[in-house]
Order: C-alpha cells, then structure tokens, then sequence
C-alpha cells in the first residue's frame, strides 16, 4: 500500500497545531480492516477536534475524522471483505483512534457497518454522524409515543447538521415542524419542511420554570438555557431529545416541566450507541430521508479545506451538512 494523504493533529506543549501531510499505512494503528476513504465530512465535534477548543482530542497525534465511508481494502475479519463498503461513525474514532480525515483508516471490524445500498458514501457522509443523530433522536421521541397529532415538534439549531436533518425527517413522516434558528433562513428552513420559524432569541434567555405549552416535542441540540426554555414550554406528557450543546453544557432548569407536566427529557448518545440501533438508524434513514432534500443540504470540500471548515462549523456559519470529498 502506497503514502496517503491524512490530516494529522500534533500537540506541542500546550498548543496544537494541526495540518496536511503524507502518512504511510505502517503508521495506522491497529485494526483488523483497512479502508480506503473516500469521504468524510465536518461535524461540531470535527470543529472541536481541529481547532483544540474543547478537549475532543484524547491522544497525540491524531487524525481527526469522527466518521468516513469508503471501501474495504484489506481485512482480517470474517464479516467484511476487500471491495465491501463500509461506513463508521463515532467509537472514539478521530479522538482516541486514527480517524477519517485521511484516504486510509485502519479500524475494528465491529466498529464498521455495511454501507446501506440505497446510499452512494457522498450520500452516507452527507448524513453523517449530524444526520445518525437526528435519526436517533426520531427513534427516542418515537419510543416515548410521539406521533403528529399529539402537536408540533420544535428543532432548535436549526439550520445546523442536526437540526437540517432532523426537519427533513420530521416533516416527511407528517410533523409539524417548528424551527428555531438564529439565522434568516427562512426559504431554507421551509424547503425542508419547517411549518413555522421562531427566532432563536425567544428561546435563548433566562427560562422560566414553566412557560405557555407550545409543542408536544423537540429535538434539541443547543443545551443550556434554550435547553431549559424548551422543557418550560413543552405540553403536558411530551417528550425533548437532547442531542447538543451548540449554547452550551449547562442546564439551568428546575424539576417543573417533569413533576409538573411529565415531560420526558430524553439523552441521546451517537458515539457508543449499540450496533442495533445504528443499523435501525441506518435503515430507516434510507426509509424517511428525501434525497433530493438530502442533496439541498450538501456542500462539498476537498481534504484541504478542513482547517477552514473547522472554523466556520464552530462559528454557527454552516448551513446543513459538509462532505470531504478526497479524490478533490
Ligand atoms: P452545527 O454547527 O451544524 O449546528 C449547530 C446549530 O446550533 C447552528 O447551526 C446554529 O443553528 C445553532 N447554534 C450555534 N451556536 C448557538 C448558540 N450560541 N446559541 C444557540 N444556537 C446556536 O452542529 P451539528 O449539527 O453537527 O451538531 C449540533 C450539536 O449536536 C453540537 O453541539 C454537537 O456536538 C452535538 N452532537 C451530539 C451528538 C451526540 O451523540 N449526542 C452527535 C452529533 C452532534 P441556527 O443558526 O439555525 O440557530
């Protein structure tokens, strides 16, 4: 196997710096599959990886990339072999272990999943982790009996990777889909499916213990105070999947909402999620996912222009998905 391309992320001191560079396969660690990548993409954590804002990266160097598509190029597994394609999200990978951001990963078998059929891996990477996410998130509201006529469901960040995903998915299985965005995204936002846009401002202060009753749901992934306004406002019996913390960590909340209402507050975890649950969040990805809004969401990149990316995602300045596209 020849040098490839990789992103690697080194640690000097205090600071790190992180930059493109040329790796030979000896230098992967270990695994029992190697695959040849052919994308990845940019999610929040990337962001977070890249830049070293927030300490996702556990192990020096390191190439970022928290999920990849590609092809099986070598394996010492049962389950996979050259020519299958793969896709892989979360795991520690690009944090603790050799992640994406490069034209070869070696990793754990059990780490992989067979590349759903009805997705080319642009498409896979398009969803990526952001879009996996969104999927788990349907599935915890769907598990605590959420249906469309139980009232309208919330997606705050909404013109982010999640929340993109999560209206399309919403509003194709007949939601009302409210979204709460800082931006004037407004044509956006509706093309996906959004019903109603709410400015990210009534959402983004101080919360009360309990607000007016506004949706039977939500799909959070800001955390913080819009985290503690949307439980607030959340009807008697409904449930809130918290996927993020685009505001921030904390939870300035009381117990009101859930003593009081019985709303649900549901955790949801992409990184470790049993591979049952990937592979149904797979599946019913490639079931409720429009292509054409899939495609809408997308932009595509070349490995280089990671660095920029990077900035940008943490900025709140994406819109949707980013592909890493490596032929570019
Ligand atoms: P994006 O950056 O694509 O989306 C986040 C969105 O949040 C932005 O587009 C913006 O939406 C909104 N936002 C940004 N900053 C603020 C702020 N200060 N206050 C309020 N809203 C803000 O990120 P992703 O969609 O990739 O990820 C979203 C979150 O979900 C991240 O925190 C990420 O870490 C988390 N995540 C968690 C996972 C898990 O396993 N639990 C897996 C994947 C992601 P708008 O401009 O429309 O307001």
């Amino acid at each position: 196997m020849a040098d490839f391309r990789a992103v690697l992320i080194r640690k000097d001191g205090d600071a790190q710096h992180a930059e493109l560079t040329q790796l030979a396969p000896v230098e992967l660690m270990e695994g029992d599959v190697t695959v040849a990548v052919s994308h990845s993409t940019v999610n929040y954590k990337d962001g977070l990886a890249l830049t070293g804002r927030a300490p996702v990266v556990r192990r020096f160097p390191m190439i970022p990339g928290i999920d990849f598509a590609g092809m099986v190029q070598e394996s010492a597994s049962d389950v996979f072999r050259p020519g299958d394609k793969v896709l892989l999200n979360g795991w520690g990978v690009g944090e603790a272990h050799f992640g994406g951001y490069a034209e070869l990963a070696r990793v754990k078998s059990e780490w992989l999943i067979p590349l759903p059929a009805e997705f080319s891996p642009a498409e896979a990477m398009a969803i990526g982790t952001a879009g996996y996410t969104a999927m788990l998130a349907l599935l915890a509201l769907e598990d605590a009996d959420v249906t469309p006529n139980k009232g309208p469901v919330l997606v705050t960040g909404a013109s982010g990777g999640v929340g993109s995903v999560a209206i399309a998915l919403l509003a194709k299985l007949g939601f009302h889909v409210i979204a709460s965005t800082g931006r004037t995204e407004e044509v956006y936002l509706k093309q996906l499916g959004a019903a109603e846009i709410n400015p990210r401002s009534d959402l983004s202060g101080e919360a009360k213990p309990l607000a007016k009753e506004r949706w039977a749901a939500a799909v959070d992934s800001v955390g913080s105070k819009t985290l503690a306004n949307v439980l607030a406002a959340t009807k008697y019996g409904g449930a809130v999947a918290a996927c993020g913390l685009a505001q921030g960590m904390d939870l300035p909340t009381s117990v009101a909402p859930f003593i009081l209402r019985g709303v649900s507050l549901l955790g949801i975890e992409s990184v470790y999620a049993p591979r049952e649950r990937r592979l149904l969040a797979w599946s019913r990805l490639a079931r409720d996912l429009d292509r054409d809004k899939l495609a809408a969401i997308t932009q595509t990149i070349g490995l280089g222009d990671v660095f920029e990316a990077a900035e940008e995602i943490l900025a709140g300045k994406v819109r949707g998905r980013l592909v890493i596209d490596m032929s570019r």
